[in-house]
């Protein structure tokens, strides 16, 4: 792809649905030096046109290959180790547990080892502003609890690992296998954060 036709899918990505004419000015180009460029975009599916309403993004653009073979990759060859403490753990124990592992987010589980709720650096700082003996407070009466966690399976892709995060506005996803179907409990065997993306990123692009 030539640098005019980047720039003019920066422009649609901005604006569009917006008029070739609009597209030629903000390039300082005549619509006909534009034509060649629109053409060439349009038939690679890259863009899509309307009359009377303009160019568009379309909705069948592949990303480059770059982001395709990043987002792509299966969660189960990024995910951390996961780290757990027990539901009835204190809050106390829960913030020691944070600084020695060097994590935001920690994991609860049940007795039988299975998930139980997620407490995040948040979760912890509201609990001990609210409290003087954060040695007497169970995690679980403060931790998010099942059904409201969001997981992700081993098999599915770190896009979709990505999506999760930024739709729940959260730093971290547990990485689950189900247990049982009926009880919906599910294992913890790993970790997805936004670093894990970032570092995902970096990897593939060779930096
Ligand atoms: P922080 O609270 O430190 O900014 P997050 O943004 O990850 O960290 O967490 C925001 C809230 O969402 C917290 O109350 C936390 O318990 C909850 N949370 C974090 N991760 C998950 C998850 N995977 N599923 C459901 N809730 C979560």
């Amino acid at each position: 792809m030539s640098k005019r036709q980047e720039e003019i899918i920066e422009i649609i990505k901005a604006s569009g649905p917006i008029t070739g004419k609009q597209i030629a000015e903000k390039l300082s180009l005549s619509r006909a030096a534009l034509r060649p460029d629109l053409a060439i975009l349009t038939m690679a599916g890259t863009i899509d046109a309307r009359p009377r309403v303009g160019y568009y993004l379309s909705m069948n653009a592949s990303p480059p290959p770059f982001v395709r073979g990043t987002v792509q990759k299966p969660v189960s060859e990024y995910k951390a180790h996961p780290i757990v403490v027990q539901a009835s753990a204190s809050v106390y124990d829960a913030i020691v547990q944070l600084f020695l592992e060097d994590v935001g987010t920690l994991y609860v589980v049940d007795e039988s080892g299975h998930l139980a709720g997620v407490i995040s650096r948040k979760d912890l700082l509201r609990a001990s502003i609210g409290t003087r003996s954060p040695e007497e407070i169970p995690v679980s009466i403060i931790m998010t609890r099942m059904p409201n966690i969001v997981m992700i399976g081993q098999d599915e892709t770190l896009l979709e690992a990505a999506r999760k995060m930024m739709e729940f506005q959260i730093d971290s996803l547990p990485v689950v296998k189900e247990v049982d179907k009926t009880t919906h409990t599910y294992s913890v065997v790993g970790r997805i954060t936004k670093t894990t993306i970032v570092k995902a990123y970096l990897e593939i692009a060779g930096l």
